[in-house]
């Protein structure tokens, strides 16, 4: 008799205890490592492997007479090709890794002289305005009068 109290005691506990313990969390899974950024090597072959120039409306037979390749981001302009027909960069996958936001490298430059571009006109820009806010605001010219004719 005792027995059977003792066996249904214990039995109870471990029941108890079970429903009670709450079931041991799942480990959380380490962060993805960030994405290391791309060596200057690593760019340009990334730019190699992946440019669509050749797929351009403004390529020329005689870029590939020449040997041409693309990667005009990377390599700035060529002679080969002299007209702007249309350019594919923006649907190129370079330019979205590299995070590029010009085109028509062939023509008008690297991503690089693009850049130092834009931050110079930038930069006469803010001095422009600089120059304009220090000056006091010039009169009004008086309207030139018509000379009548005969000068007497
Ligand atoms: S962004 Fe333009 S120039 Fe650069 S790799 Fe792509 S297609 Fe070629
Ligand atoms: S840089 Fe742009 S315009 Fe020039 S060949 Fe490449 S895709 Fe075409």
């Amino acid at each position: 008799m005792f027995r059977n109290a003792l066996f249904v005691f214990l039995a109870s506990a471990l029941i108890v205890g079970f429903v009670a313990c709450p079931a041991p969390e799942q480990a959380e899974e380490p962060p993805e490592p960030a994405e290391e950024p791309m060596t200057e090597e690593q760019q340009l072959q990334f730019v190699k492997d992946n440019c669509i120039c050749k797929t351009c409306p403004s390529w020329t037979p005689a870029c590939d007479e020449k040997g041409e390749t693309g990667g005009f981001c990377a390599i700035g302009k060529t002679e080969c090709i002299t007209e702007e027909k249309g350019c594919v960069c923006p649907e190129c996958p370079v330019t979205k890794k590299l995070d590029l936001k010009w085109g028509y490298y062939c023509t008008r430059g690297s991503a690089k002289e693009m850049m130092a571009a834009e931050l110079e006109k930038e930069k006469m820009e803010k001095e422009g305005e600089a120059k304009t806010e220090g000056q006091p605001a010039r009169e009004a010219k008086p309207p030139v009068k018509k000379s009548k004719g005969g000068g007497s």
